[in-house]
C-alpha cells in the first residue's frame, strides 16, 4: 500500500480528534494548514490519512470558490460545513471538510494588491467559523440547534498570501509538511511497490532526483507506459484508436511489464528533467523580452 510520513499522520490524527473532544481548558484551533512546496504529497497523503481513519470527508477546492459561477463563496462554505456536521450525526463517524490549494483561489492577489470580493468572502467566511464553530448560519435562515463542530484542513503552497488574521494562531494551527530522506523513500518505494523495484534501485533513484518533488516518481512511473501506449496507437491507427478504447466491444488491451530496471527508470528520469529545464529556459527568455 502507499506510505503515510508517520509525522503526517500524528499531526493530522490528532489535529482532527482533539477538535472532537472537550479538554478542559484548552482552546483547539479548528483550522489545520498543511503548506509546503507543491507536488510533496499534501493532498494524498491527507487522503490516505482519512481513509486510514475512516472517517468521512467533505471536498472543496479553492479554485471552485474563487470561480465567477460559484455564486456566494461564503454560502457555499457554510453549506458544505453543515453538511459536514450531518454526515457526522448520521453516519456516527469523524467528518472533516477538506479545502485544497486553498493559496491559489484565494490567495491571488491582484496587480492593484486589492483583494477580490469573492476572497474577502471566504477568508472572512472561514474567520467565522472558527470564531463560533458550533452556531454556522445559512444566510436568511436561523437555527437555534447547534451545529455540529467540524475540523477544517487546507492545503496550500505558500500561506503568506492569506489573509494574516486567518493564520492566526488561535484560528490556524500550521504544519510545514516537507518530506525526509526517509519519507521520500517510504513514499516513491510506495509507488513502486506492485513493480517490485529493489530497495536498493528505489534509493539510487531518490539520491539521483533528491530535488524533484514526490509526484515527478508518480509522473516518472506513468512515462513508463508511454512506450506501450504509442505502440498500441499505432497498431490501432490513430483514426481508430478512440472508437475502440471507448466503446470497443472488445476487452481494452493488456499490457506487459515495462522495464523496471534502474538503468531505465533513470534515462526516463533524466529525460524528465530535460523537458522541465526546456521549460525553464523559455520562461527565462519570456522574462527577458518583457
Ligand atoms: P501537494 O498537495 O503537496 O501539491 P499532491 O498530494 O497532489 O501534492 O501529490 C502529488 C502526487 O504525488 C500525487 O498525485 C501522487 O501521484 C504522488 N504522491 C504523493 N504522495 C504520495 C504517497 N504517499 N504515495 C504515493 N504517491 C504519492
Amino acid at each position: 500500500g502507499f506510505y503515510i510520513a508517520p509525522q503526517f499522520l500524528d499531526r493530522l490524527a490528532v489535529h482532527i480528534t482533539k477538535n472532537y473532544l472537550d479538554l478542559p481548558n484548552v482552546k483547539v484551533p479548528l483550522i489545520l494548514g498543511v503548506h509546503g512546496r507543491k507536488g510533496e504529497g499534501k493532498s494524498f497523503q491527507c487522503d490516505l490519512v482519512f481513509e486510514r481513519m475512516g472517517i468521512e470527508v467533505i471536498y472543496m477546492s479553492a479554485g471552485e470558490l474563487e470561480s465567477p459561477d460559484a455564486g456566494d463563496p461564503g454560502r457555499l462554505i457554510r453549506l458544505r460545513y453543515r453538511e459536514a456536521g450531518e454526515r457526522c450525526r448520521i453516519r456516527g463517524k469523524m467528518a472533516v471538510l477538506l479545502i485544497n490549494d486553498i493559496d491559489a483561489g484565494i490567495g491571488r492577489v491582484d496587480g492593484l494588491t486589492q483583494y477580490t470580493v469573492n476572497t474577502q468572502l471566504v477568508h472572512g467566511t472561514l474567520m467565522n467559523i472558527a470564531d463560533t464553530p458550533t452556531n454556522v448560519q445559512l444566510p436568511g435562515s436561523y437555527d437555534s440547534e447547534p451545529t455540529q463542530r467540524i475540523p477544517i484542513i487546507v492545503t496550500g503552497n505558500d500561506f503568506s498570501t492569506l489573509y494574516a488574521p486567518l493564520v492566526r494562531d488561535g484560528r490556524m494551527e500550521k504544519y510545514y509538511w516537507e518530506p525526509t530522506r526517509d519519507d521520500r523513500l517510504g513514499i516513491v518505494a510506495g509507488i513502486f511497490e506492485v513493480d517490485q523495484v529493489a530497495r536498493g534501485d528505489i534509493e539510487q533513484l531518490v539520491e539521483t532526483f533528491l530535488d524533484q518533488s514526490i509526484d515527478f516518481f508518480g509522473a516518472l512511473r506513468s512515462r513508463l507506459y508511454d512506450e506501450q501506449v504509442v505502440l498500441l496507437i499505432q497498431n490501432i491507427g490513430i483514426e481508430r484508436i478512440s472508437a475502440r478504447v471507448v466503446n470497443g466491444t472488445e476487452a481494452l488491451p493488456e499490457f506487459h511489464r515495462p522495464d523496471f530496471r534502474l538503468s531505465h527508470l533513470l534515462e526516463v528520469g533524466q529525460a524528465m528533467v530535460r523537458e522541465q529545464q526546456r521549460i525553464q529556459e523559455l520562461r527565462l527568455v519570456e522574462e527577458y523580452h518583457q
